[in-house]
């Protein structure tokens, strides 16, 4: 096992300037990277905090009552995230995810949902807003968070033995309450589409080997059928502090292989460029596809990357915009608005300069390195940037 690496440096003390450029660049939803990718996809963190301690994520020995979370002023306000919101979705995001920490751990996030609904596109789409929870406060606040606009739900749970969920969010958390929000999510209508059917209401699984390998079968059983579908994601070497190590990944290839010792699967097509899960569809007796046993999906983030048609940018819990999940600094763009006193055009012109610089591709990279020789001190913590 690699030993734990506990950094030096505190990754978000450092910044990258985000600059005017003297050439505007408008808003036109045309913006592409330097390696032809759009922009489509923005994460925001609305928390560094979180209410479980995930061991992969958040682990207990570095997050613990001595961490420094950012004081609340240099958290962005929901006017200034609402502000630069905009701004991407004039620049082609047409996909906002709601992340952190534990996102429902931010006060009045109904507010900020409702003021990021009401955004309008240029082309007139509606705009799919999201968000991804731990479940923990889902029963209590599904039905404001649908009330307010929000579109779907991500759910993340990593088993269905009592025991091994309280293990792995390291809090003692009962699974029973998490079935619970989830349950609250359906019945407030999270993910509910045109067509009856809960496609956007998703539970996300990690898998890591020796913790909880053995709930991928149960999982299977448990939302097979219930119109939910459930990803399976390989355990990713995110952050400095979750002593990652290529023999805990599960590849995606071996989820498959255990869910079809039960049940046939055949491969679906990818639903959206960009889409990060592979899509199995659970098949009938005659070993076609069948909607009413519904689908998994496998994110195989390590295994076989994806950076070819990312087309995902982040923006950080006070402001920095990240290009990649495994960057290892954001660009400034509070200070843009709170020192500099930006237009929204300067605002357009800073964000399409740096993504039009954007060379990110750190899982492909990685994927040609030697196992476990990935560089580990210098990224941001997922809880900071958002999963
Ligand atoms: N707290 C919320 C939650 O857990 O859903 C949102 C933030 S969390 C950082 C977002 C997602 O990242 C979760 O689905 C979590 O399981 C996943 N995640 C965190 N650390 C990970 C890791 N090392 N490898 C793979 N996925 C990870
Ligand atoms: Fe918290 Fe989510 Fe990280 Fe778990 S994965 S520690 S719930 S932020
Ligand atoms: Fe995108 Fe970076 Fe992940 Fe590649 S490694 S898919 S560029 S976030």
């Amino acid at each position: 096992m690699s030993e734990r690496v506990i950094p030096l440096v505190d990754q978000r003390l450092l910044a990258l300037p985000a600059t005017v450029p003297t050439q505007p660049i408008a808003a036109s939803g045309l913006l592409s990277d330097s390696l032809g990718r759009p922009l489509h996809d923005l994460r925001i963190s609305v928390t560094d905090r979180c209410n479980f301690r995930c061991n992969y994520c958040m682990p207990k020995e570095v997050f613990n009552k001595d961490y420094a979370y950012l004081p609340h002023g240099d958290l962005l306000n929901f006017e200034e995230i609402t502000r630069l919101a905009k701004v991407f979705v004039a620049h082609g995001v047409r996909k906002i995810r709601l992340t952190g920490g534990e996102p429902l751990l931010r006060k009045n996030l109904e507010i900020l949902v409702d003021q990021l609904a009401n955004i309008q596109t240029p082309d007139g789409t509606p705009l799919d807003l999201t968000l991804t929870t731990n479940g923990s406060l889902l029963t209590r606040k599904a039905k404001s968070l649908k009330d307010a606009g929000l579109n779907r739900v991500t759910v993340s749970l990593d088993g269905l033995d009592d025991a091994v969920f309280r293990a792995m969010n390291d809090v003692d958390f009962p699974v029973s309450d998490v079935l619970d929000g989830i349950a609250a999510a359906k019945d407030a209508g999270l993910g509910l589409d045109a067509n009856g059917l809960f496609t956007g209401l998703k539970v996300n699984m990690v898998v890591k080997r020796r913790t909880n390998v053995d709930q991928i079968l149960p999982m299977a059983r448990h939302f097979r059928g219930s119109g939910i579908t459930l990803r399976f994601i390989e355990y990713m070497d995110v952050g400095a502090t979750n002593g990652w190590c290529m023999d805990d990944v599960l590849p995606s290839a071996e989820v498959i292989q255990h869910i079809q010792q039960e049940f046939p699967l055949v491969s679906l097509d990818a639903s959206a460029i960009g889409e990060t899960a592979q899509r199995w569809g659970y098949a009938n007796a005659a070993g076609v596809f069948d909607p009413a046993l519904g689908e998994v999906g496998v994110i195989s983030s390590v295994t076989q990357a994806f950076c070819r048609d990312c087309n995902r940018a982040r923006l950080s819990t006070e402001g920095k915009l990240y290009l990649c999940l495994f960057a290892t600094q954001g660009y400034d763009l509070r200070s843009l608005m709170r020192g500099a006193q930006a237009t929204d055009v300067d605002l357009a012109s800073a964000i399409g300069h740096i993504w039009q610089g954007r060379d990110d591709r750190y899982s492909e990279l990685r994927a040609s390195m030697p196992v476990d020789s990935a560089p580990a001190v210098r990224r941001v913590e997922m809880s900071y940037i958002g999963g």
